[in-house]
């Protein structure tokens, strides 16, 4: 993944892990730490708030209530004398603003005094069945305090007290609680019900503040709202008995010595659910006077809200702050990345070949530096390239001439490098093996190439490393039907810079080999010739000098030898023609043969021979006479040789034509027979020296290979043309071609270097 990141992405990657991501988690643990830092410094200023505005409460209500319980406790009012009583809790009730309304009542509830508005007003109610005079019935040591009430939305509550007999002790250091518990040895009189506002203490919860948006709220002892900021809740005297802020004070408030309890008594903010289901930071305070609890809240987002808003607007800059960073890390790492990718760009195109990019980068920083020493490196490659490019045309040039030298070469060359693997070869030893080119042995072992041919697979690396030549004389391998014979040499080559190890030079003696074969077959062959008619003319003389011998016989016998003399003569004129040949001192004296008679005469030679094999040897002449310019012993060798041939190569009984006939200003003899024949694939050997038929052909048949050679050249000294048709098993036509005689014509001899000598030059 982060390797297939462009340096780009890689940057800006790196900025993130390196300087987003710690700076954000800085700001969370900040974040985290300045939250419960600000939960304890809340829940200080709401203990705090919360006890001392208890405490103000507790405070307003005991003075009101004192001043009813002191008041209840007057002679005056005691004696619930009219008059009196009148003048005295009119006095109280303007020296006590908030006493809104003061009804003093006889013990069965009939009012006695009225003092409403700063005035007497007539007392003519009865109070009996009001909540406050209830307070005459209960057995408390508290008087009794009222829910809160509304008298034109000024809130108030209704304290009531018993007036009794005993109320005034003459002593004005008593406490409520001790005045009311003694009661009970005092007989009941009356009661003093008083409503005194409570706008203060309304002001005060309804208006306390807590943080943005915290407030206070008062419930009484059965946890049902008296003052709530909300007004409904208020009205509707909601019961919140189950928050569990309420039920915590409401568990307070429900002990007996509840003075003693508030003295001691701490706030515990804790995060609980609110009435509206809001998390809210809350405690609460008991007001021991009326029973009553304050519960302070406080909205855990309105307490966290300095901090979120600092971190609302550290997000704010943050995130207005992370574009432009990027930007700018952007800018800034476009003057790095850019110059790196114009190095890359660089690098790319060299690795494709392009040398003659160049960078521009400016400065003197690094990568400038870096760009510098590409440019020069690439200015050195292609100055390198283009001298590589020279001589490697001159290699070229020079590989394609030695591959044509080589080419040229009748010898097979092969370079074998340190692998022994073919580096370079010719045309010649890729005929050798029989290979289309010689480029298809490159790259190929040479162990491949020959074991290939000799399937004994003779050879072995090791032989090339033997000595600084080796040779291998004489490898006779077989090319499909073709036996060949090869001469090997391979010369080693050391410390070679080009790599070349080996060179290999392979030479076909097949032809030598051959040639020498066929001398050897020759010699035999020609001394089992020449012994055949001398034995033969030897039985012959014997049997002539015999006594019994007729006169008839006699004569035959001598038929006979003389016909083997023949052969001899032929045998030796061959024989003394192929060393004239060979040592070019062949000379033709071309006269003016009577070719006709010339032919009937050759053809009458053979008609012993031919009858020996019942062979019927016929000579076909066109009725003109033919003369042809040409040396008769010559010629006569070459009729005699073919005409031998036909009746040799034919079986008994056959018929043998020798036919001469005009063509244009030449002569044409053909010999033909019905014999063996010649195969189609001997025929372009046939006038190869020494050559002779193998196989069924030469079975039995005796015969030295040279008649045919010694004829063609005989025939084209004369500048003549000699050449058969053959049908193997059907038989041949041997035909040669020479120059008519025309009269007027001078004699000339024609030497074996092919110069002409004419009349007195002879
Ligand atoms: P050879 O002494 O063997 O006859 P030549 O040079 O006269 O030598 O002939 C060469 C070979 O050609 C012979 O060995 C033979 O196989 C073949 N040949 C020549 N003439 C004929 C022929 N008329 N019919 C068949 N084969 C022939």
């Amino acid at each position: 993944m982060w390797v297939q990141l462009g340096i780009r992405y890689k940057v800006l990657l790196l900025f993130f892990l390196l300087s987003i991501i710690p700076l954000a988690s800085l700001n969370a643990v900040w974040l985290r730490y300045s939250q419960g830092q600000l939960k304890i410094a809340a829940a200080d200023r709401q203990s705090v708030l919360v006890a001392s505005i208890a405490q103000r409460i507790n405070i307003a209500l005991d003075s009101q209530i004192d001043a009813v319980v002191s008041t209840s406790q007057d002679g005056e009012v005691i004696s619930l004398e009219p008059s009196t009583a009148q003048s005295k809790l009119l006095q109280y009730a303007n020296e006590t603003t908030e006493v809104r309304r003061v009804v003093l009542t006889d013990r069965v509830g009939k009012e006695v005094a009225v003092i409403e508005d700063g005035a007497v007003q007539a007392a003519v109610g009865d109070s009996s069945t009001s909540e406050a005079f209830e307070v005459v019935r209960l057995v408390s040591n508290r008087p009794l305090v009222s829910a809160i009430k509304f008298d034109e939305a000024v809130p108030y509550v209704t304290v009531s007290v018993p007036i009794l007999t005993q109320g005034n002790l003459g002593d004005q250091s008593f406490t409520t609680i001790e005045a009311l518990a003694r009661r009970f040895s005092a007989d009941i009189r009356g009661a003093l019900i008083v409503d005194i506002s409570i706008e203060e203490i309304w002001t005060l919860v309804s208006e306390a503040k807590l943080g943005d948006s915290g407030y206070m709220y008062l419930v009484d002892s059965g946890g049902r709202v008296l003052i709530h900021p909300n007004q409904e809740l208020t009205t509707e005297r909601r019961d919140l008995s189950s928050n569990t802020e309420v039920k915590d004070v409401l568990a307070v408030l429900r002990e007996f010595d509840l003075d003693a309890v508030v003295k001691q008594f701490k706030p515990d903010p804790t995060i609980s659910t609110s009435e509206t289901g809001v998390a809210v930071l809350s405690s609460s305070f008991p007001i021991s006077q009326t029973r009553w609890g304050l519960v302070a809240q406080e909205p855990i987002s309105s307490v966290y809200n300095s901090v979120n808003r600092i971190a609302v607007t550290a997000l704010t800059i943050f995130l207005i702050a992370v574009p432009l960073m990027v930007l700018l890390v952007l800018g800034s790492a476009r003057t790095i990345i850019r110059p790196i990718r114009q190095l890359s760009d660089g690098v790319i195109r060299m690795s494709s070949g392009d040398f003659s990019h160049q960078i521009n980068i400016r400065g003197k920083d690094e990568l400038a530096l870096l760009a510098g020493s590409f440019n020069a490196m690439s200015s050195n490659l292609q100055a390198l390239l283009g001298r590589l490019r020279a001589q490697n045309a001159t290699l070229e040039t020079e590989h394609v001439k030695l591959q044509a030298v080589l080419n040229t070469m009748s010898d097979g060359v092969i370079v074998l490098d340190g692998q022994y693997r073919i580096v370079l070869t010719n045309r010649t030893m890729a005929s050798f093996v029989r290979a289309k080119d010689s480029k298809e042995l490159y790259g190929q072992s040479w162990l491949s190439v020959f074991n290939l041919l000799y399937e004994e697979k003779l050879f072995t690396n090791e032989q090339l490393k033997k000595g600084d030549v080796a040779y291998f004389h004489d490898l006779s391998i077989r090319i499909g039907d073709e036996q060949r014979y090869l001469d090997m040499t391979a010369a080693r080559i050391y410390n070679d810079p080009s790599g070349i190890v080996f060179i290999l030079t392979v030479q076909d003696i097949t032809p030598r080999r051959e040639l020498e074969n066929m001398k050897l077959d020759f010699v035999s062959m020609a001394a089992h010739e020449l012994r055949t008619p001398l034995t033969a003319i030897s039985g012959y003389l014997k049997l002539i000098d015999e006594s019994d011998t007729t006169a008839e016989d006699r004569s035959s016998y001598i038929d006979l030898a003389s016909n083997n003399t023949r052969m001899l003569e032929g045998l030796i004129n061959n024989m003394l023609a192929l060393s004239r040949i060979e040592r070019h001192s062949l000379v033709i004296h071309k006269l003016k043969l009577n070719w006709t008679e010339l032919v009937r005469e050759e053809v009458h030679s053979f008609q012993f021979m031919a009858s020996t094999k019942s062979i019927e040897l016929i000579t076909q002449v066109p009725d003109e006479t033919l003369f042809v310019k040409g040396d008769d012993m010559a010629l006569r060798e070459v009729l005699g040789n073919l005409i031998n041939n036909a009746v040799h190569y034919s079986e008994d009984n056959q018929k043998v034509t020798v036919t001469i006939e005009r063509t244009g200003n030449s002569v044409k003899t053909t010999v033909s027979d019905h014999g063996i024949g010649i195969p189609e694939p001997l025929h372009s050997k046939l006038f190869t020296k020494y050559y002779r038929a193998k196989g069924g052909l030469t079975t039995n048949s005796q015969g030295t290979g040279i008649g045919l050679f010694i004829s063609k050249s005989i025939v084209e000294a004369h500048g003549g043309k000699i050449d058969f048709t053959s049908t193997f098993g059907q038989g041949s036509n041997f035909y040669f071609i020479l120059e008519e005689f025309k009269e007027g014509e001078d004699r000339q001899q024609i030497n074996s270097d092919g110069t002409i000598m004419k009349g007195e030059q002879i």
